[in-house]
C-alpha cells in the first residue's frame, strides 16, 4: 500500500484550503478557514503564508477583532495567472481560458468532422484553439499555469495516453506528448467524467460536501465519485463506468456489446428507445439524431403532452433503480445529475427519479442523500479540465515545496 508522505498530506491540505476560496467569492480569515476545513489554526497559518508568498492569495483588508490583533481577510489573486480547459467532444473541440479565480475570459469552439477523426487533426485543432484564446485575451504563454484536456473514453492519466476512445476507435494514443510538441505549458489529460466531477467538487452543486456522486447523462452515461473530498479514480482511472452496469437482465442491447446496461435506458439513445416502446408510430422517431428527439420531447412535456410525460416518467423510474444502488453502495451526501439529458428534462426528471428511488434504496442512506441538478450545465467539462491544471499548479513542488517554506519562515521572522 502506498504511504502518504508529509509532502502529500501538505498538498492535500493546501487543496482543501484552496477549495474554500472557490466555493464562494467571499474574503476569508485564517480562523474561518480553520473552522471550515477542520485543520488546525497553525496548519492554516503555515499554508496561507506559503500561498501569499506564491502570490496566489492576497490580503484584501483587515477585520477588527475585540481585544486582539486585526484579522487579515484573504482573497484569491485572480491575476496571478491563467488556466486553459479543453473539451474534446465527439463533434467539436471547445477551448476556454480562465483567470486564477476560474472566471471564464474567452471561449473558442471548432467543429470536428463527423465520423473518423485522426488524433493528429484533433491535436491541430487544440493547438489552434489555445492560440486563439491566448490572442483574444492578450495572455502571454508564460502567464498560463497549465492546460487540462478532456478526451472521451478511457485515459491513462500519468502517461497522458488515450487508452481507448470508442467514438473514433482510438487505441493507445499518446495525446499529451503529441500536444507537448506544439503547446509549451504544463498539460494534464483526463476524460469528461472526471472533469465534470472535479468541476462540481470545486465550483458546482457538490462544493459544500465531501461525499459526492456526479452523474453524467448524455450519449454516454457515467458516474464520478468524490470520497472524503478527493476525486476517486480506481486502480486504472476507469472508476465510474456505471453506464455499463446491468439494469435489466437480457434487456436492451447496448453499444458496449452487452445487454440491459444503464446507458441503454437513460442515455440519449436509450430515451429514444423508450419513446419507441411507448409510441411506436410517433413521428419524432424519424428525427435525424437523438438530441433533436430529446429537445422536442422537452417542449411537448412543457405543454403536458401525454407521451412526452410518460417517456420522462419512465426514464425517471429507470434512473431511480440505478441511483438506488449508488445510494446503497456509496452512502453519499449529494448526487448531482447533469449534462444533456438533464438540461432537456430538468426538474421533471429529477422529480420522477426522486419519487421512485425509495423503492430501490435502503431508508437510512436514502434519508441522508440529496439529489441535485448540476449548476454548471454549459461548461462543466472545460471548467473541470482547467481545474486539473489548477490542481497540478497547487501540487507544484518547486513553487510550494521546502524551498518556499524556508523563505516563508525567514520573511515572517523579520
Ligand atoms: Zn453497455
Amino acid at each position: 500500500m502506498a504511504n502518504r508522505t508529509s509532502q502529500d498530506i501538505r498538498c492535500l491540505n493546501r487543496l482543501e484550503v484552496m477549495r474554500r476560496f472557490y466555493s464562494d467569492s467571499e474574503a476569508k480569515t485564517r480562523q474561518e478557514l480553520a473552522a471550515a476545513t477542520g485543520l488546525s489554526f497553525a496548519t492554516v497559518a503555515n499554508l496561507t503564508a506559503e500561498l501569499l508568498d506564491a502570490g496566489v492569495l492576497v490580503v484584501a483588508g483587515r477585520l477588527e477583532s475585540r481585544g486582539g490583533r486585526p484579522r487579515a481577510l484573504l482573497t484569491l489573486n485572480a491575476e496571478r495567472g491563467a488556466l486553459v480547459g479543453v473539451d474534446v467532444a465527439e463533434t467539436s473541440v471547445r477551448t476556454e481560458i480562465f483567470d486564477l479565480a476560474l472566471r471564464e475570459l474567452h471561449t473558442d469552439e471548432r467543429p470536428l468532422p463527423l465520423g473518423g477523426v485522426d488524433p493528429d487533426d484533433v491535436v491541430k485543432e487544440i493547438e489552434a484553439g489555445v492560440a486563439s484564446v491566448l490572442a483574444a485575451t492578450g495572455t502571454p504563454q508564460h502567464k498560463v499555469l497549465g492546460a487540462g484536456v478532456s478526451v472521451p473514453g478511457l485515459v491513462e492519466r500519468e502517461g497522458g495516453v488515450s487508452i481507448y476512445s470508442p467514438f473514433w476507435s482510438w487505441y493507445e494514443v499518446p495525446m499529451r506528448s503529441m500536444l507537448a510538441e506544439r503547446i509549451d505549458m504544463p498539460l494534464h489529460l483526463d476524460n469528461p467524467l472526471k472533469a465534470s466531477t472535479l468541476a462540481e467538487m470545486w465550483f458546482g452543486a457538490g462544493r459544500d460536501v465531501d461525499n459526492l456522486v456526479v452523474l453524467t447523462l448524455r450519449a454516454g452515461v457515467g458516474a464520478g465519485f468524490a470520497l472524503d473530498g478527493t476525486l476517486y479514480r480506481g486502480t486504472t482511472n476507469s472508476a465510474g463506468e456505471w453506464g455499463h452496469s446491468c439494469l435489466e437482465v437480457n434487456g436492451r442491447p447496448c453499444r458496449c456489446g452487452n445487454r440491459g446496461c444503464v446507458e441503454a435506458y437513460v442515455g440519449t439513445h436509450g430515451i429514444v428507445e423508450t419513446l419507441r416502446a411507448i409510441a411506436p408510430a410517433d413521428p419524432l422517431l424519424h428525427s435525424p439524431d437523438d438530441a433533436t428527439v430529446l429537445q422536442a420531447l422537452a417542449l411537448r412535456a412543457a405543454e403536458s403532452e401525454a407521451t412526452a410525460e410518460k417517456v420522462i416518467a419512465r426514464t425517471g423510474r429507470y434512473l431511480a433503480v440505478a441511483v438506488g444502488s449508488l445510494v446503497n453502495v456509496f452512502n453519499p451526501q449529494v448526487i448531482v445529475l447533469g449534462n444533456q439529458v438533464v438540461e432537456h428534462f430538468g426538474d421533471r426528471l429529477l422529480q420522477a427519479t426522486r419519487s421512485a428511488v425509495a423503492d430501490h434504496a435502503l431508508a437510512q442512506p436514502l434519508r441522508a442523500v440529496e439529489l441535485r441538478r448540476s449548476a454548471l450545465s454549459h461548461n462543466a467539462v472545460t471548467r473541470g479540465a482547467a481545474a486539473f491544471a489548477l490542481e497540478g499548479f497547487f501540487k507544484d513542488r518547486e513553487l510550494f515545496g521546502p524551498v518556499s517554506r524556508v523563505r516563508t519562515a525567514r520573511s515572517r521572522s523579520k
